[in-house]
């Protein structure tokens, strides 16, 4: 459009997030990006849908391939660069914001924000900047070390929009139990059910690992997103979920009495990691072998309950919930209903999306709404 555009980074470098995700690869999209894989509280399905349609994956990745970026995708739907480097995607990014003149202000915090019946004074660390139209793409707070911070939502606020209170998520869990704090470092692959006051919200099948503070593990950076904090919520842990109760019990009465000299640790340690198995042993204080203590052990690891997971803070949450409402916006422009040519795009907004691709997915979405709007109103 030939506008100029000023891009301010309190960060040394731009895309310091965008390197750490997808563990340096940056799991930039995902194929089968649907409303369901989103939670928030004041924006609809139908609203977020939306947005999410208004740059869908092809449109996305032809975009890419016109700057020069190859994408590549697995067969769980969930998309990378070709070069499964993050790298790439910045370097290709990059050369296109100098290519467009965007002038990069980096180590540039904006401080404030005012508004007169025109223009927006924007007041940052090395000065102050005049523009008719205002876009906040700050972020979250969650992971600060990349540069995560609420400066954002507070610049959101100071020019009157709602914001919905925010909360961790894609994050590890702290438990209150200590009973299995001795397999810190230690990785399963199991079933994880959240009950919400006895609902079931949530099952996956994935990583759990085991730290020395409670859980962690991409299996429960899943579930985290829909724990509630005020109500009551039970983890339910299946440790051998690739096999029936009624199985393994017989399967362990067979062998109990095939080898009667040995103990149930030793007849547990073909079925699950000798430490692991050790450690349950000790927990559920069974040592007989016999019957009723096969059962209760095969229930147990099955059923295993942790009562009242509590979120980790933001120093380790890939997201946050919460953010900008959908009280405060335009859904198909997302600029501000109050304080015209704001805009507001990506993880501000109240909307936050599971692993997979789903959060940039909805960045990038919310951007390109956001500039078809810019467009329109240049032209008119
Ligand atoms: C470790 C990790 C791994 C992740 N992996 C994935 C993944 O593989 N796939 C996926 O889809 N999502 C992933 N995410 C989530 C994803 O990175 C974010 O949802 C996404 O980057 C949000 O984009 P955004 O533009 O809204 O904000 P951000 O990417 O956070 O960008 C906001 C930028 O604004 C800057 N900023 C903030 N306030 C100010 C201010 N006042 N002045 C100047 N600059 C400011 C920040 O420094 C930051 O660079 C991951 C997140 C983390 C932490």
């Amino acid at each position: 459009m030939g506008l100029p555009i000023y891009l301010f980074e309190k960060n040394k470098i731009l895309g310091k997030k965008l390197l750490a995700t997808g563990n340096g690869r940056c799991n930039i999209h995902n194929l089968y990006t649907r409303t369901s894989c989103y939670q928030s509280s004041s924006f609809t399905s139908q609203a977020i849908q939306s947005i999410l349609e208004g740059f869908n994956f092809s449109e996305f990745q032809e975009c890419c391939r016109k700057m020069g970026l190859l994408l590549t995708q697995q067969l769980d739907g969930r998309v990378y660069p070709n070069s499964q480097s993050a790298k790439s995607l910045l370097e290709v990014f990059s050369l296109k914001l100098e290519e467009g003149k965007v002038r990069i202000h980096l180590e540039e915090e904006v401080l404030n924000i005012h508004k007169d019946s025109k223009n927006f004074f924007v007041q940052s660390t090395k000065g102050t900047y005049q523009s008719s139209y205002l876009i906040l793409a700050c972020g979250s707070e969650a992971y600060p070390k990349l540069g995560g911070s609420n400066k954002g939502l507070e610049l959101a606020r100071s020019l009157g929009l709602e914001i919905v209170q925010t909360y961790p998520s894609l994050v590890p869990l702290k438990l209150d139990t200590h009973s299995l704090r001795d397999l810190s470092g230690m990785k399963l692959k199991v079933k994880i059910t959240l009950k919400v006051d006895t609902i079931t919200k949530k099952e996956v099948i994935d990583d759990l690992l085991f730290t020395s503070y409670g859980v962690s593990g991409f299996g429960i950076l899943d579930i985290s997103s829909q724990i509630q904090t005020s109500q009551d919520n039970v983890l339910i842990i299946d440790f051998l979920p690739n096999f029936e109760a009624e199985f393994l019990e017989q399967m362990l009465l067979k062998l109990h009495k095939s080898f009667p000299q040995r103990s149930l640790l030793q007849l547990l340690n073909g079925f699950l990691p000798p430490k692991f198995a050790r450690v349950c042993m000790e927990v559920l204080k069974i040592k007989q072998c016999h019957t009723k203590n096969i059962k209760k052990l095969i229930f147990c690891l099955k059923n295993w309950e942790f009562k009242n997971p509590k979120l980790q803070g933001f120093e380790n949450a890939e997201v946050s919930g919460g953010g900008v409402s959908a009280n405060a916006v335009k859904i198909n422009t997302l600029e501000s209903k109050a304080v015209s040519g704001l805009y507001i795009i990506g993880e501000m907004l109240d909307i936050v999306g599971d692993r997979g691709g789903y959060n940039l997915a909805f960045a990038w979405a919310s951007a390109r709404v956001c500039a078809e709007s810019l467009k329109r109103s240049h032209k008119t």
